[in-house]
């Protein structure tokens, strides 16, 4: 069996036009305030790519780029600042912040129905509590890809390995929510391939490059690898593509998979958080 690529270049470029067409016919257009720390060029790139998207789509982008020294608390100013700023609906904090300032304390700080990461503990309790409200991009790109290609979720034994904030934990409760009976794994989980090998949908974040070989896995498994990791020139993800494309039914490509959705679910996230307000 060769996969079928889930194509999430295609399927973002889909949902930038139908957002692009919608904004074009909103009184008030959509603001977004990007803010980053420090010169990590990674994070600079990433910023650059959500900037550009946001213009091609009508969404108005400020960049909000600070010295890596920044304390907390000029963030924190900075941001309940936009809080009260009625053009700006959606705020993004770019990670990993500087040792100095504490992640929890930035996300609390920044409105709930500004929170277009998904990252505020409010948004958070919620996913858990199963009721969806602004999700994390990432894991909200995977479900809509898996969607778009009408693969089943409900009663699918599913494993995420991986249990960040931002990716593994609420990937794997989206999937709960929809009645996958879910796996989440890690870097303390002992012998992952015992986890991985009777998967149906298999989630792959860990940020270790090839991670899941083909003897990881079984026939027909649908594969979403969330892995970026730079390996000489090159960009690869968490699995091993070429081996593991041979036993799996579907299969994310690294880059244009798992990417380009994330993009267009923060374009998404900024959108619905404009309406919202609006309501
Ligand atoms: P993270 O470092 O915060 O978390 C990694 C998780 O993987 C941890 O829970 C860790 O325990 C686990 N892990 C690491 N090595 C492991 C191993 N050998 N076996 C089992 N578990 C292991 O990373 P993150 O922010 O969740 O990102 C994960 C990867 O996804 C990175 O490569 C990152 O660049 C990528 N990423 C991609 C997108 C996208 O849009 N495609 C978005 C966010 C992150």
């Amino acid at each position: 069996m060769t996969a079928e690529i889930l194509d999430g270049k295609k399927v973002a470029e889909e949902i930038r036009a139908g957002l692009k067409r919608e904004v074009a016919i909103m009184k008030q257009k959509p603001g977004l305030a990007a803010i980053i720390l420090g010169n990590d060029p990674a994070s600079r790139i990433y910023m650059n790519i959500k900037h550009k998207a946001c213009a091609e789509v009508g969404i108005q982008s400020e960049l909000y780029e600070l010295p890596e020294t920044t304390t907390e608390a000029e963030l924190l100013r900075l941001i309940r600042k936009l809080n009260n700023n009625t053009e700006i609906h959606g705020i993004l904090v770019q990670l990993p912040l500087p040792k100095h300032v504490k992640e929890q304390h930035v996300f609390a700080a920044i409105a709930v129905e500004k929170d277009v990461d998904g990252l505020n503990e409010r948004n958070m309790g919620r996913l858990m509590a199963g009721d969806e409200k602004i999700v994390p991009c990432t894991p909200k790109g995977i479900i809509r890809l898996l969607e778009h290609y009408r693969i089943k979720i409900e009663g699918q034994n599913a494993v995420v390995v991986g249990a960040s904030n931002v990716v593994g934990r609420p990937t794997a409760l989206m999937l709960l929510n929809r009645n996958a009976t879910v796996s989440l794994c890690h870097i303390k989980t002992g012998n992952l391939a015992e986890y991985t090998k009777p998967a149906d949908i298999l989630v792959v974040a860990a940020g270790s490059p090839c991670l899941i070989k083909a003897g990881m896995v079984k026939d027909g498994v649908v594969v979403i690898d969330v892995g970026i990791n730079r390996v000489g020139n090159k960009i690869i993800g968490d699995v091993d593509f070429e081996a593991v494309r041979e036993k799996a039914s579907y299969i994310t490509p690294v880059p244009g998979g798992v990417g380009p959705m994330t993009v267009a679910m923060l374009l998404e996230n900024t959108v619905e958080a404009c309406k919202n307000c609006a309501k």
